[in-house]
């Protein structure tokens, strides 16, 4: 998979860099074949595709989005074989995305990016790889994914435990539950995944959870051969599949940002979910959420709460106090006794390393930019001092209740907008007006200080360390593509070089 041509030196800068080749670089990349942008290259760490897809192998891992939906609009495949895919199967989409755009040659994989500085003499970001090599390039799209850094909690004692600990998101292909005595912290989506999966091998496991989340019913189901056949051969049919989820979707929207008259009838839905499948009264009190419904992100499964209620199973809410060599303690001085420790705990989206390794025109990096403001960024793309330089899935861009892969269509469009403008204009850079992302973000914080990921009583991912919603978009996507359509000028200064 990986290019046949060598890297360039950086005294030839490409038009195009892209960090990363998950869901958002490769979208980038096929955006910019599409408007005629061909001098690209794909700069991977991992020697394989797939971002999250690649890196989320633990049993049970599947998208929690439709099929039909969580694909690129251009690349249907009308081959999944579930309504909700599974990550090998997603895993395989990507792969075979790579061929199917034609962009096998444009990729090098085990190629991490280590710094990337704007030089404000030639217009270029001077880019380092891990191994010492330096590439140069007019326009940096960073691509490398708001989950790609898993976040482990500093617990006193773990360094202590004799057992085996490892995060969800770092699955050791070799591990076997079986018999084995397993605790697994956190209760978000990853963990409600795969504690159903390994829960009948393992000899007892004892699931901590500090927050009950809302969970209602999934329905997954095959899709069946016949109607693969008619999304393969029947125009059309695959679309209007797509587009009737993406319709409710987008329906849904409002219930989150604007009135909560819609969740009341998700937490109805959770509720009977919950009592449906829950007799015991004390297990029932446990896993019954305490803040609004979408506060957090609302989960799909249809065999968590049976899994707890399973007799090897026991679900702890006492909080976590130490780690011993042997175990857990809890608050309350009970010890759990473990042979493994899985941290379903998340991951660093508010502040991604990759920001650290981003220098702008000020000398300063973009972490250290979105320190002293709250991570923002205009349009999600765009941030002042840091030209020419594209964010894919940056802050605002998230969504609770609908694809990522259409922001990331949008996000990939005026990247490679700006890349066209780029290619007509060569002594120019652009750099977005500071006016104009303070405008954008005080529009957005008015907007989600309304909605229930600021208002639903909860602590969730989608916000910073003050409580702002800086994680997601608070409109609909259609309104977000509507928006990045295209480069507005006027938005952005022109700054011209100094090469002598
Ligand atoms: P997460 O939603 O951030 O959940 C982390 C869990 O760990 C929470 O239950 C959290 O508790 C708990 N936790 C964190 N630190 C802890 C500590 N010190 N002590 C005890 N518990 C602790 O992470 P995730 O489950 O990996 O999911 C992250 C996101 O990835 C999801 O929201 C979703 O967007 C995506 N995802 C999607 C799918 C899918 O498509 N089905 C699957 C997996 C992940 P609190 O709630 O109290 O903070």
């Amino acid at each position: 998979m990986k290019s046949a041509v060598a890297l360039r030196s950086a005294d030839r800068p490409y038009a195009v860099a892209i960090i990363g080749a998950g869901f958002a670089g490769i979208g980038a990349a096929a955006a910019l074949a599409q408007a005629g942008v061909d001098d690209f290259v794909i700069l991977e760490r991992a020697d394989d595709v797939g971002g999250v897809w690649r890196d989320n192998t633990y049993p049970g891992a599947r998208c929690d989005v439709p099929s039909a939906l969580y694909s690129y609009s251009y690349l249907p495949n009308p081959n999944w074989s579930d309504r909700f895919s599974s990550q090998p199967e997603i895993h395989a989409y990507l792969r075979g995305a790579i061929d199917e755009l034609g962009l096998a040659a444009k990729l090098h994989t085990g190629c991490q990016v280590t710094e990337a500085r704007w030089d404000s003499k030639d217009l270029v970001w001077a880019v380092t790889l891990g191994d010492g090599t330096e590439v140069s390039t007019r326009l940096l799209i960073v691509g490398s994914g708001a989950m790609n850094e898993p976040a482990t909690p500093r617990i006193a004692g773990l360094d202590e435990f004799s057992g085996q600990v490892f995060h969800s998101a770092r699955w050791p292909a070799t591990f076997d539950p079986a018999g084995r005595r397993i605790g697994v912290i956190g209760t978000g989506a990853s963990a409600v995944q795969l504690v159903p999966e390994i829960a009948a091998s393992a000899a007892h496991m004892a699931v901590f959870q500090r927050t009950a989340p809302w969970i209602v019913a999934r329905g997954d189901r095959a899709i069946p051969r016949w109607l693969r056949q008619i999304h393969d051969r029947v125009p059309g049919s695959l679309s209007t599949t797509r587009g009737a989820n993406f319709i409710r979707r987008e329906l849904m929207t409002g219930a989150f940002t604007k009135s909560n008259r819609l969740l009341s009838l998700i937490e109805v839905a959770g509720r009977r979910h919950l009592a449906r499948q829950v007799s015991d009264e004390h297990l029932r009190a446990q896993v019954t959420p305490t803040f609004r419904a979408g506060c957090k992100r609302i989960i799909l499964s249809d065999d968590w709460y049976p899994t707890l209620a399973r007799n090897n199973v026991e679900l702890v809410t006492d909080p976590i106090h130490h780690v011993t060599t042997d175990g857990v303690v809890t608050a309350s001085g009970a010890a759990h006794d473990l042979d493994t420790i899985v941290m379903a705990t998340g991951f660093h989206v508010q502040r991604r390393l990759i920001l650290s390794a981003i220098i702008g025109a000020q000398g300063a990096s973009m972490a250290s930019t979105m320190v002293r403001t709250a991570p923002s960024a205009y349009l999600g793309s765009t941030v002042p001092g840091f030209p020419n330089l594209i964010l894919m899935t940056g802050p605002n861009t998230g969504l609770a209740n609908n694809s990522m892969i259409l922001m990331i269509e949008s996000q990939a469009r005026y990247a490679a907008d700006m890349a066209r403008y780029l290619q007509a204009n060569a002594e120019v850079a652009l750099d977005v007006k500071q006016a104009v992302m303070d405008d954008f973000t005080a529009e957005l914080t008015a907007r989600l200080d309304r909605s229930v990921w600021a208002t639903g009583g909860c602590a969730s991912w989608y916000q910073d360390a003050h409580g702002r919603v800086t994680a997601l978009w608070p409109g609909t996507t259609t309104e977000f593509r509507r928006r990045t359509r295209q480069i507005s000028l006027p938005d952005y200064t022109v700054v011209s070089g100094f090469s002598e």
